[in-house]
């Protein structure tokens, strides 16, 4: 249950001033002891996907803490890797960064743009006798490297002079050495127990051309090597990552040591964030997309920036997520109705409760005069005043929920059923005299009788209903399609089958085509979102919506499945 626990921590924590985190201790140690004189950090994506909800948490951190202490926040793209890399995913990061509030203003950077830089630093590594050209094969480094209780062997390349090794890197350089055949290896310690400080390579040999740079560089430096010095250049004081990298953070500090940076950057690692019932990890969720099993990176059932924009999330809720979440050290998963709790919580008191009727069975109300229509007026969030009132069109013949009527109801049945007086919302109590069927006996058509007296919903002789159900008027309806959503994947079973696929369950999305709305809602914009009273919060997809024909993502349900733990 680690996953209540890390929700269940968070609002306490809250209540007083929130107490600081393992990062935010560090910064002030390092700012109190005169390490570094500024805060700077940066969230460093490799444009090789879109962003996804754990990614907004290393944004939104990094971003927190340059606004906390004064200090900058870049965005830095970490495009060292032109195979997988695209400008599409560029741009798809860009506005997600933007989207979620992380103002990086005009400190955008990409990596490429050092390339030269971190050649030179290569070369200075080689004239310190801090690096060399190794023509191994890359099966026969791995060979050479050992393993976690055996040290490794030298290359017997390791000795070359330094003028060797100047020539031969250059040679690399110039594009006289195919892929593969050399790469440049920094010389440090082949005996380390870590097995990353065993002589890493930092350059490879690539003819690929770069999104950026085109075809000017046919050497590729290595993460390891060119993540610090990127952070070098920019002045980044706290290096902020997750914790697969803890045991690079030597080699990390020794490229900066090496390099020579003043007040070098530190590397602090943090857990990944993980939800439950979603598949938060870029590779996976590239498999989806490619396999078709999702309709693209914004597929609303994904849990990417754009998925969760698309769906209806907002920065706000998003935001307030991540710091109940917090941050830690230690790896768990977060229940995904944390964030569903975050994004009902955001707009209960923000959007209009409106009526729609997504299972409809037609009501015709029997003593309601044929052809009258009258106006309703209609308050649009009983907790929220200032968003007003709107018309609502009645009339004789309505569209209600089909499982809001029963025949032979059991006990506790509120709803309608023959004898039964009920109030339809805003309007009138109407009590139930019957229903129509087809030949295999479903329910076609119910029957009822409306009191007048009975006017908004209230009755002037104080007596009461215990039912109160939605309804839309039929002949001002409009139809619309609205899609409900389930979890990606089933939990129960693992996220991952065996063979490393991912375990999809296959009634993640339903399509409901005959649903009726009230006819304000027609023209509503993409984007724009709504509670369905009852049936939950709804948002005007942007892709697959018409002018005029709006297509409705439901964004979460109104039953809380969660409630934060009560303050203590
Ligand atoms: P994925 O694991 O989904 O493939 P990644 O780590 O390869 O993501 P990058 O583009 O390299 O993606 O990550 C950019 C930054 O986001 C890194 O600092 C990384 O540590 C951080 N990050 C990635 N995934 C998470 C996560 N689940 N929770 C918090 N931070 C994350
Ligand atoms: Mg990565």
């Amino acid at each position: 249950m680690e996953n209540e626990k890390t929700a269940a921590a968070a609002p306490a924590e809250e209540e007083s001033a929130r107490s600081k985190n393992f990062i935010e201790e560090e910064i002030d140690k390092d700012l109190a002891e005169g390490v570094y004189d500024h805060v700077q950090t940066r969230f460093p994506p490799e444009p090789n996907g879109y962003l996804h909800i754990g990614h907004a948490k290393s944004i939104l951190l990094n971003y927190g803490l340059a606004k906390e202490y004064g200090g900058k926040f870049n965005l830095r793209f970490d495009d060292t890797n032109p195979t997988k890399e695209k400008s599409e995913f560029v741009n798809s990061i860009i506005a997600d960064v933007k989207w979620l509030g992380a103002d990086f203003e005009d400190r955008l950077f990409f990596a490429s743009d050092y390339f030269q830089q971190m050649y030179e630093y290569a070369v200075l590594l080689i004239k310190k006798g801090k690096a060399f050209v190794c023509d191994l094969s890359a099966d026969e480094i791995r060979a050479y490297r050992g393993t976690l209780t055996e040290p490794g062997k030298e290359s017997p390349y390791r000795n070359r002079s330094v003028e060797e090794n100047l020539r031969l890197f250059e040679e690399m350089k110039e594009g006289k050495c195919p892929d593969g055949s050399r790469v440049l290896r920094a010389k440090i310690d082949m005996a380390s127990p870590n097995i990353n400080m065993r002589d890493p390579v930092i350059y490879r040999v690539a003819h690929l051309s770069h999104q950026r740079t085109g075809d000017k560089w046919c050497i590729y430096p290595m993460y390891d090597f060119a993540h610090p010095i990127e952070d070098g250049i920019e002045h980044v004081t706290h290096s902020i990552c997750t914790l697969e990298f803890e045991d690079h953070r030597p080699l990390y500090n020794w490229v900066v040591r090496e390099c020579g940076f003043e007040q070098p950057p530190r590397q602090i690692e943090f857990a990944k964030l993980y939800l439950t019932n979603v598949i938060t990890g870029k590779r996976y969720i590239k498999q989806l997309v490619e396999k078709g099993i999702v309709d693209g990176w914004d597929d609303p059932r994904l849990v990417t920036i754009s998925a969760l924009r698309r769906r209806g999330f907002t920065p706000e809720s998003i935001r307030r997520f991540v710091e109940l979440v917090g941050v830690s050290k230690a790896n768990s998963s977060v229940d995904y109705a944390l964030l569903e709790y975050c994004i009902r919580e955001d707009l209960k008191l923000k959007r209009s409760r409106v009526m729609a009727v997504l299972h409809p069975v037609k009501l015709v109300i029997d003593n309601y005069p044929e052809g009258q229509t009258e106006t309703l007026e209609v308050v649009n969030n009983p907790e929220n005043p200032a968003l007003g009132t709107r018309q609502v069109p009645f009339s004789r013949e309505l569209y209600i929920e089909a499982e809001d009527f029963m025949e032979n109801p059991p006990k506790k049945y509120f709803r309608m059923y023959p004898g039964n007086e009920v109030r339809l919302m805003n309007a009138y109590f109407v009590r139930c005299t019957g229903c129509e069927k087809d030949a295999d006996g479903n329910v076609t058509v119910i029957h009822a009788e409306y009191d007048p007296a009975t006017r908004g919903g209230n009755a002037p002789d104080g007596r009461k209903v215990k039912g109160t159900i939605h309804w839309v008027a039929a002949e001002t309806a409009r139809k619309v399609t609205v899609r409900l959503y389930e979890n990606l994947v089933d939990e129960e079973k693992g996220k991952l089958n065996a063979d490393g696929t991912v375990n999809f369950n296959p009634n993640s999305l339903t399509v409901l085509n005959n649903c009726f709305v009230e006819p304000s809602l027609q023209n509503a914009a993409s984007g724009e979102s709504f509670q369905f009273v009852r049936n939950g919060y709804f948002c005007v997809d942007s892709k697959d919506s018409k002018p005029g024909q709006p297509v409705f993502n439901r964004v979460v349900s109104l039953k809380s499945g969660y409630k934060l733990p009560a303050k203590n």
